[in-house]
C-alpha cells in the first residue's frame, strides 16, 4: 500500500473536529469515471497533480454537498497508484447519507469506466490493504456487518440508496464476500467456514461436501449426502489418521482438518 495523508482541512466535516467509536469500515466507490486523486484530494503535494477545475473536496462543501470520507484510492499524476487518508480515522464522516456516518470508516476508490481490469486489480489490492491495516489497528473483524459496502449499509438501513460498490466489483469476479475473504487472509486468519456439526442419520448437501473432502484423502465414499455407516467409518478413519478424537462426528476440528489439507 502506498499510503499518504493529505487532510481535508477546509471541509466543514474536518471542521466539527468531533470523534466517534469505531465500529466497521465502509467501502465506497466515487459513481463518476475519473480515477485521479486529483480530482478530489487537493492541495498538489506533488504527487497528485494540479486541478485546475477547483471541484476537489478540499473546500467546505464539495459540489454543493455536507460530503466527506476519510480516505480516496486513486492514481497519482505519474499513474501510481496511491491511498490518501483525507480525515482522522476515527472522525465522524460524511458518506453514508445514514447512521453509518457515526461509527464507520468510509473510504472511496475512484472509478474508471469499470472495465479496465489492470486498475481494477490494483486499486482492489490497495482496498484490502487499507481495510487489514484499519482492522488490526481499531480491532475490526473483517466480517459482515463490520466491513460493508455502500450499498449493503442501505440493505441494514444505515446508508442511503446507493449501489456502490456492487455495479463495478462483480465485473472483475470479486463482490463484498471475496473482499471480506481477502482481508481476513491478509490478517492470518485461518478460514473455518461455518460448517453444521453432521453425525450419523444427517443428510444433505453439507454430508455431500464432507463426503467429498474425504474421497479427498482416499476414500470412496458414494457422495449421495446421506450420512450413513459407511461415512461414519470412513470418517472414524480419517479422524484417527489425522490425530482428531475418534467419534464419527464432524465438529469444527474436523472440519478444520478436512478444509485446510486440501489446499
Ligand atoms: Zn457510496
Amino acid at each position: 500500500m502506498n499510503l499518504q495523508k493529505l487532510f481535508l482541512t477546509q471541509n466543514e466535516c474536518y471542521k466539527e473536529g468531533t470523534t466517534m467509536t469505531l465500529v466497521g469500515i465502509m467501502v465506497h466507490s466515487t459513481g463518476a469515471s475519473n480515477p485521479n486523486l486529483k480530482r478530489y484530494v487537493n492541495p498538489d503535494d506533488g504527487l497528485l497533480g494540479h486541478n485546475p477545475n477547483n471541484n476537489h473536496w478540499n473546500q467546505p462543501q464539495p459540489d454543493n454537498m455536507k460530503k466527506c470520507v476519510h480516505a480516496f484510492i486513486g492514481k497519482l499524476a505519474n499513474g501510481d497508484i496511491a491511498t490518501y487518508q483525507t480525515l482522522p480515522w476515527d472522525m465522524p464522516g460524511w458518506h453514508a447519507g445514514g447512521s453509518a456516518n457515526n461509527g464507520y470508516i468510509g473510504f472511496e476508490i475512484c472509478e474508471d469506466n469499470l472495465t479496465d481490469k489492470t486498475y481494477f486489480d490494483a486499486v482492489y489490492q490497495e482496498a484490502v490493504e487499507l481495510t487489514t491495516m484499519l482492522c488490526e489497528q481499531y480491532n475490526i473483524k473483517p466480517e459482515y456487518p463490520a466491513v460493508i459496502c455502500h450499498s449493503e449499509g442501505k440493505s441494514l438501513n444505515i446508508a442511503s440508496n446507493h449501489t456502490d460498490v456492487m455495479h463495478w466489483f462483480p465485473k472483475h469476479n470479486k463482490s463484498m464476500d471475496t473482499f471480506r475473504a481477502d482481508v481476513a487472509k491478509a490478517m492470518g486468519y485461518v478460514t473455518v467456514p461455518n460448517y453444521p456439526l453432521l453425525k450419523r442419520g444427517d443428510k444433505g448437501d453439507a454430508v455431500k461436501t464432507m463426503q467429498s473432502k474425504l474421497n479427498d484423502f482416499g476414500y470412496n465414499l458414494t457422495i449421495d449426502g446421506d450420512f450413513g455407516p459407511a461415512t461414519e467409518t470412513a470418517l472414524k478413519d480419517y479422524q484417527q489418521q489425522n490425530g482428531l478424537t475418534v467419534d464419527g462426528i464432524c465438529g469444527p476440528n474436523t472440519w478444520s482438518a478436512l478444509n485446510n489439507q486440501d489446499e
